[in-house]
């Protein structure tokens, strides 16, 4: 295919051949079965807006069947019973097939997803392995505490299961999303529904088989695909779905809270979308503070909810870093996502292809300076040139609203206190960055600005066991650490006389 309209990018394709797909059907009780309905929905590969295969589609009466399959597990089955250690090893076996069939498991990511295959190879599909192995090592370690309480009682906490886990969970990062959510799950001993986005539930299928292979008994963990109004919307309203984990847009989140609520009141957790800001201060090596900047937007095509879309420069290096910024964007290769020299794939589909180009017109519409990029390249796929927005105002729709796309706007600033301020001046409270070499500055900024995450001098260090999630309309709840290990667990008191005298029994109104 030919070099995109402006030049700024290369566009190639390649001829990696996509393995053939194994995996089509809902995953219920341990079985691929057909939905109730028979109906099917097509999945799309982002590189050609073509069909790659047909899913069963799940609705409701597939999600209880799946809930149902999840709660006699849950009930009756031996997962939840069965030791901390003997879960962990049958985690570390799973964890082990993944990496067997890693090869596989990121190319479905990539054609599915539009996400260069190399990095989905050692980033999404070796953070998976590692947040399976280290729940796994979590699974053993569970455990209450003893309590010496009056009126000659004492006591102790167990930490137990949850229950039926809903988890539901979005598009861009299939594989990870995938076992940030069912790992610290089954390391807890929860059962799971899970039902992948619609545009990306090839991996999880795969998933799902390696499960049963390794050993995860029937029921424990189930895939079911469909749409979010109906399939994802049952999950949140079911009466028998314990808790609810969701990552995705703050409009949904608010949805499946809503829905918990008005059912059976179940706890959610939601990790939602963000507007994070780095804050690169004139005392930064221009060379990596350029580098850091535009990988923390540009990773993943910007379809990543920490993406720095708001990037605050303090005036002394501004021209400098803007330069740089651009070199950067103009020598970034748009293509294949198999292709070895590719750097950004195709948006993941025609809907936030199309949603990322409207933000890109209403940018200039607004009075932004389009620096570069802005274009779609080629003429099929959803591929969009990087883009950089210059002069671009607090207040202009792409400096509020979360885009989740390859386009970043820059803005000056001149003092500590002004960047906090408007650094701090969003919705959102998911992550942000802070590029500087003098610690005063990075720890009164790091204290001052809400959000979950905050990165100094780096960007995107996720880790397993450092926990992730949102401040303000970012959402709440952990995912990854033991926090996140501990959303899926609950605590009960257990009571009783240490010794065996009748009136200390019920006798609350004075201490022995
Ligand atoms: P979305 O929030 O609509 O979808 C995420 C998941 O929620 C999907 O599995 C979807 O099927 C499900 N869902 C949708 N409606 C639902 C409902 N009523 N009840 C239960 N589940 C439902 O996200 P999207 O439409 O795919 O993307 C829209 C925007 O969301 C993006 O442009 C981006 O801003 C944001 N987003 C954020 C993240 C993140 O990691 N925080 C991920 C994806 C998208």
């Amino acid at each position: 295919m030919a070099n995109h309209s402006n030049g700024n990018s290369n566009h190639t394709e390649s001829s990696f051949k996509i393995p053939p797909i194994k995996f089509t059907k809902l995953f219920i009780n341990g079985d691929f079965v057909d939905s109730v309905s028979g109906k099917t929905l097509d999945t799309i590969d982002p590189r050609t807006g073509e069909v790659i295969t047909k899913v069963s589609l799940g609705d409701a009466e597939d999600i209880d069947l799946a809930v149902k399959a999840a709660r006699q597990a849950f009930d009756h089955g031996p997962w939840p019973r069965m030791s901390g250690s003997e879960r962990g090893l049958i985690m570390l076996k799973f964890a082990d097939l993944i990496e067997k069939n890693a090869d596989e498991l990121a190319a479905l990511d990539a054609v599915n997803g539009g996400k260069v295959f190399a990095l989905c190879k050692v980033i999404d599909v070796a953070e998976a392995s590692k947040a399976l192995r280290y729940y796994a090592g979590a699974a053993d370690k569970i455990h209450g505490t003893v309590l010496k309480l009056s009126k000659g009682l004492h006591g102790y906490t167990l930490r137990e299961p949850i229950g039926v886990v809903g988890s539901i969970i979005p598009w861009n990062f299939p594989t990870v999303m995938f076992f940030m959510k069912t790992a610290p799950a089954l390391a807890a001993g929860c059962t799971i529904v899970l039902k992948p986005a619609e545009q990306t539930p090839l991996s999880a299928l795969y998933y799902a088989h390696l499960a049963k292979l390794a050993g995860v008994p029937d029921g424990v963990l189930n895939v079911v695909n469909g749409h979010g109004h109906t399939t994802g919307a049952a999950i949140s309203s079911h009466m028998d779905i314990d808790k609810v984990t969701f990552t995705g847009s703050t409009e949904v989140g608010r949805k499946i809270m809503t829905a918990a609520a008005a059912s059976n009141l179940k706890p959610v957790s939601l990790e939602l979308g963000g507007k994070s800001p780095l804050l690169i201060f004139d005392d930064a090596d221009i060379d990596q503070a350029a580098e850091i900047a535009f990988r923390a937007l540009f990773f993943n095509k910007g379809e990543i909810c920490v993406a720095s879309s708001r990037v605050f420069v303090q005036e002394g290096i501004y021209e400098k870093i803007e330069k740089k910024l651009i070199e950067k964007a103009k020598a970034t290769v748009v293509g294949d996502p198999f292709d070895p020299k590719v750097h950004q794939g195709p948006q993941t589909d025609k809907k936030q292809f199309e949603k990322i180009l409207s933000y890109i017109e209403l940018g200039k519409r607004e009075g932004a300076t389009l620096l570069t990029g802005g274009n779609r390249v080629g003429q099929k796929g959803y591929y969009i040139e990087p883009t950089i927005f210059a002069n671009v105002k607090d207040d202009m729709t792409i400096a509020r609203e979360e885009i989740f796309g390859p386009v970043m706007s820059l803005m000056k600033f001149r003092t500590m206190e002004e960047v906090i301020k408007r650094a701090n001046d969003t919705t959102y409270g998911l992550a942000a960055g802070i590029i500087t070499k003098n610690l005063n500055v990075a720890n009164t900024v790091s204290r001052s600005i809400r959000a979950g995450v905050i990165w100094i001098n780096c960007y995107t260090a996720f880790d397993v066991d450092c926990p992730y999630g949102g401040y303000k309309m970012s959402g709440f709840g952990r995912d990854y650490g033991l926090d996140a290990l501990n959303q899926y667990l609950q605590t009960k008191s257990v009571v009783t006389p240490v010794v065996d005298s009748p009136c200390t029994i019920g006798s609350f109104d004075e201490d022995p």
